[in-house]
């Protein structure tokens, strides 16, 4: 006699993403695994008595989406703080920075992030004269959307300006405006470093917007903060509600080779990823390393962050030492010095390599992708700027066709894994700019899309035995949608009736 289920999802369209068209009507966890896939009658002959059953209604059961790309704390800090992304203007922000002071302890840092004064009438940066209206006694940091600037009230010229890097320190007739920037706002970032109380705080709130989002895995990237010690204290405490895969700054390369924590180790829910490393900038700052100038700045081509040479040595060590490696690479020399780097490697394809965003990538470097095995971890909701008239047109001009080539990559049977940088977290937002590319021939098929938001980023850490797909034998992470993605009229507007994460509902709005 077979063993009951834990959990029977049924009347419900389930899709593996294997072939477009294989549907089952149920699937029954055990577990925390699958135990069967196919129609409603045989997969309810597992319900017993302490079986859960939830009648889907014909709703859409999908792999659990994995999101290869976030900083998880940032989404806490967003949710914790004052969320200034909401702001329409200065005086709103300010506003939500007041209804934030009302609610810290005596004391505490009034902080908000994620203010784009942009999107403002009246466009400018958060100033001290701002800042000191929400409080003259206690620290208020407004960081801008890009991380790399910051507005201050006195409190904190006054306790922190001394450490500041001058050059990142604005002033007018001689007096600082409260505007930091660039290695000025480190300072800031040191300062306000969550501890592990407030890091578990963070975490709890980003698993839970993730989650509600139908994420139950990510690839975090991590570099010297507490965050690690907490995926594995809330892991062994089963509070974790979605899998993470630590990719490592490089900072910390030489402690996990110390330690003897090696690519892949780890539990079921918390694993070692990669080590991850710069090279160029950011378009925003033209700071993205382009082989032509850039369109807006004829003398710029943007900037190393980390050397040719520096990345060469640290990918021959780590590669060496058997770890996986990702490097962020935006621009085409970036992208291609990346790929130089791993092609000296042993075996870049078993190592599965990684380059992070992948934004302008020349038809040589996409051949060279698929030929190396290395993976595109790239993100769809960057398509935001590739509009005409947007940040990709300002940039690099007539190039913007030339960005963010799904079709191609795919269709060069280059690895492609989705994830979102947090900016904001939230795959059917990237599924729907995948399938609806600004430059319709680099679109993909919904289930192209789903596939690369699934088994891409199971692919990439490692995980496609036991992830990115619903069949028996594999892990329970699977998403159940109010909405079918292939009718939907608008995908990112899909909503998340639960997610299944090992087995265990961590969320559920099924009404
Ligand atoms: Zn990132």
């Amino acid at each position: 006699m077979t063993a009951a289920a834990d959990l029977v999802l049924t009347n419900a369209e389930v899709h593996t993403l294997e072939s477009p068209d294989e549907t089952h009507e149920a699937v029954a966890i055990r577990d925390g695994e699958i135990v069967r896939a196919g129609r409603a009658f045989d997969v309810e002959l597992l319900a017993g008595v302490e079986t859960r059953v939830v009648d889907c209604d014909d709703r859409v059961v999908l792999p659990g989406f994995i999101d290869a790309h976030t900083h998880l704390p940032n989404v806490g800090r967003s949710l914790v703080h004052a969320d200034l992304s909401v702001a329409e203007s200065a005086d709103d922000a300010v506003s939500l920075l007041e209804e934030r002071a009302s609610a810290v302890h005596d004391g505490e840092w009034v902080l908000g992030f994620g203010y784009d004064e942009s999107t403002w009438d009246e466009s400018r940066y958060l100033t001290r004269a701002d800042l000191d209206a929400v409080s003259e006694t206690v620290p208020v940091v407004a960081f801008r959307e890009d991380l790399h600037t910051a507005g201050v009230n006195s409190v904190v010229l006054d306790r922190f300006g001394d450490e500041m890097d001058p050059e990142g320190v604005q002033t007018e007739s001689g007096d600082p405006t409260g505007v930091v920037v660039e290695e000025a706002v480190d300072v800031l970032w040191e300062a306000t470093e969550p501890g592990r109380e407030e890091m578990t705080e963070l975490v709890r709130a980003a698993q839970e917007y993730a989650t509600a989002r139908g994420v139950t895995g990510v690839h975090d990237m991590v570099r010297g903060s507490r965050a690690p010690e907490v995926y594995r204290d809330l892991a062994a405490a089963g509070e974790l509600d979605l899998r993470v895969r630590i990719n490592y700054w490089s900072d910390h390369f030489d402690a996990l080779h110390e330690t003897g924590l090696r690519t892949n180790h780890g539990d079921g829910l918390v694993t070692v990823g990669a080590i991850k490393t710069f090279t160029d900038g950011s378009f925003g700052g033209r700071t993205a390393k382009l082989s032509e100038p850039y369109a807006d700045a004829p003398d710029e081509t943007g900037q190393w962050v980390v050397s040719p040479d520096e990345l060469a040595e640290l990918v021959a060590e780590a590669d060496d030492a058997d770890y996986q490696l990702t490097a962020h690479a935006i621009g085409d020399e970036a992208i291609e010095t990346v790929l130089d780097a791993y092609e000296s490697t042993a075996d870049p394809a078993s190592a599965r390599h990684r380059v992070e965003h992948v934004e302008l990538a020349s038809d040589d470097a996409i051949e060279r992708f698929a030929e190396l095995g290395v993976v595109a971890s790239v993100q769809p909701n960057f398509l935001r700027w590739a509009d005409e008239g947007g940040l990709y047109d300002a940039r690099l001009g007539g190039r913007r066709r030339q960005t963010n080539r799904y079709r191609d990559l795919l269709d060069a049977g280059v690895n492609l894994a989705f994830g979102s940088d947090c900016m904001p977290l939230g795959p059917l937002l990237g599924i729907d700019h995948a399938t609806d590319h600004p430059n319709p021939d680099q679109s993909l098929t919904v289930t192209e899309a789903l596939r690369a938001y699934t088994s891409g980023g199971a692919y990439a850490g490692f995980d496609e035995d036991r992830l990115g797909g619903i069949e028996p034998g594999a892990t329970a992470d699977v998403v159940v949608l109010h909405e079918s993605p292939w009718e939907a009229e608008s995908i990112r507007d899909v909503d998340v009736a639960m997610t299944v994460v090992d087995g265990r509902v961590v969320f559920e709005a099924l009404d």
